[in-house]
């Protein structure tokens, strides 16, 4: 514990690194496995799925009833340092080390996991806590928060196991690739025997992530040619763990989820042995157990630690799987994108619950739009283009996989109110109430939104005067005007709304310009805002 407070003491990467690298090698096998965990910032391994389960509130109380102190003297001490850790720290200063080892504080978390109710796991933070020197304590109350910031990472460690026992890094991270516990990979490293290590089944991996672009030709200039396109599919990441009969399912930040989804691990079951798999869960359409349905259906499923037989009736969910990362329990994220779909194109999908995702070949910004339209039109959030050769590479975002959001749809509306804006624009007339036209015939404006950014500070004071030119009536801070301002904006997306005359509001609306090429009859219609709304 000492060796984390050296760590802490510099800025430096490479000084930190050096303690490590002195001090791993001076503990035990056990010790070892634990300090890891530890400097990684970590109370159990990666794939362990116990929590200690202490928030705030416990440790506060805890520390109340073994110092005395009020909230007061608490609250003071956290303000200094904004840490509930360094507030440990600094209340417990004087308390001399009792020398605890590592083993024994591991223990203390052991058993916090352990503990069921509040009161007995405050106890042992309590007991733990006054068992402990100031600096020690402080240790121990930042692993509870989840975060030790003495400024290392699991990757910093890997390096420090690699240089402490002169092993290539690279046989380091692939080892703890395949194990998910950098404490084990230590050991392994220590022995020298690091090419034993084997994929374990059951620990979740870390994700791939993609990069985002906003147009068609981006992503063309970026990916090889040709390159492949698949649907963005608007659901939780999950990983599948297969091996004959049993299932499991991680979600995102590597949690089991296996019990909210039992028709997708029916669905998964018997597929193939040793198989990690990558792909979304949805909410699919009873009907058309293949049609994606929007994520607010799968919302109703989330956080159910076991849904209803009538829930899974209503709203049944489905995994697509879009890519493999074991196979026969062997890694296969080396491999190039097509490989290892053709590894899941072999295996034998037969239930609605598990399919595979769709993929097409495009060369094109052509492509790219019309595969993007149609993706929209079935559903889908837009699309994710790969690079036919890239490895899977977890937890990173590469350029390898590019999503592709909704094109920026735009509106052409027209000024009907302003208002003065709040603190550094009270002067001006910075908030616009802005409308559509009822038809191409019917020339009545219905409000649609309000927006007040976009336009630079010159831009609104030359508004302010225009405006205040072809003000109508004024109401207090609000002033009507002829609708003469064309503007063009932008949106997250188009809701229902009773709060507009039209219908409808646009949701975080920005100003993308001021159209004075276009006359106020030339704006949009509240057709074309039913059918941004998908009410076409
Ligand atoms: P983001 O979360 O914005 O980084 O976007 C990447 C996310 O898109 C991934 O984490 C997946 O959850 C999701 N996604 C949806 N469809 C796909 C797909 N076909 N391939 C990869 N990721 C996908």
């Amino acid at each position: 514990m000492e060796a984390a407070d050296r760590i802490r003491a510099t800025t430096k990467r490479l000084e930190k690194l050096a303690v490590l690298v002195d001090y791993l090698p001076t503990l035990d096998d056990e010790s070892l496995v634990i300090a890891c965990h530890f400097l990684s910032g970590i109370v159990f391994p990666r794939h362990d799925q116990r929590t200690t389960r202490v928030g705030g509130s416990i440790l506060w109380a805890a520390l109340t009833e073994l110092t005395g102190l009020n909230d007061e003297a608490l609250a003071e001490a956290y303000t200094r340092h904004g840490d509930s850790g360094d507030m440990v720290g600094d209340v417990l200063a004087a308390q001399p080390s009792a020398g605890q080892s590592l083993s024994w504080m591991a223990a203390q978390f052991a058993a916090l996991a352990s503990a069921t109710g509040t009161a007995r796991r405050r106890t042992i933070v309590r007991d733990t806590l006054g068992a402990l020197g100031g600096p020690e304590a402080r240790f121990f109350a930042k692993l509870l928060g989840g975060e030790l910031r003495i400024g290392l990472k699991e990757a910093q460690v890997e390096e420090a196991v690699a240089k402490a026992f002169g092993r290539p890094l690279a046989a380091v991270r692939h080892a703890n690739l395949l194990r998910g516990d950098v404490g084990e990979v230590a050991l392994l490293a220590r022995d020298n025997v690091l090419d034993d290590a084997r994929l374990a089944l059951f620990h979740p991996l870390g994700f791939m992530l993609a990069q985002p672009l906003t147009t068609a030709e981006e992503i063309v200039d970026a990916m090889p040619s040709p390159f492949i396109l698949e649907d963005k599919y608007d659901g939780i990441r999950a990983q599948a763990h297969v091996d004959g009969e049993e299932v499991r399912l991680y979600s995102r930040t590597l949690d089991e989820i296996t019990h909210g989804y039992p028709d997708v691990v029916v669905a998964l079951r018997g597929l193939g042995t040793g198989l990690v798999l990558d792909g979304e869960l949805l909410a699919v359409d009873p009907a058309s157990p293949r049609q994606a349905r929007p994520f607010a259906a799968l919302q109703r499923r989330l956080g159910r630690k076991s849904p209803s037989p009538e829930m899974l009736a209503e709203v049944p969910a489905a995994f697509i799987v879009y890519d493999m990362l074991a196979w026969n329990a062997e890694l296969v994220i080396g491999e190039p994108y097509l490989t290892r779909r053709a590894r899941l194109e072999s295996l034998p999908w037969r239930a609605d619950g598990a399919f595979m995702a769709p993929s097409s070949v495009a060369l094109t910004a052509e492509d790219v739009e019309s595969a993007f339209d149609s993706a929209r039109a079935a559903g889908n959030e837009g699309l994710i283009a790969k690079d036919p050769g890239s490895s899977y590479t977890p937890g990173r975002r590469g350029k390898a996989w590019i999503k592709l959001k909704r094109a920026l749809a735009t509106l052409d509306v027209v000024v009907t109110g302003v208002e003065r804006g709040h603190g550094r624009r009270n002067g001006v007339l910075s908030d616009y109430t802005f409308a559509v036209r009822a038809s191409d015939t019917d020339p009545t404006l219905l409000n649609v939104g309000k927006a007040y950014n976009g336009l630079t500070d010159v831009e609104i004071a030359e508004l302010t005067e225009r405006f205040k030119a072809i003000t109508v009536q004024q109401f207090g801070r609000f002033h009507q005007v002829r609708p003469e301002v064309v503007l063009e904006v932008t949106f997250d997306i188009v809701q229902k709304s009773a709060r507009h005359k039209a219908g409808y509001a646009l949701r975080f609306p920005r100003i993308v310009r001021v159209r004075d090429d276009k006359p106020a009859t030339e704006i949009d219609t509240l057709a074309r805002v039913r059918e941004l709304a998908g009410d076409a």
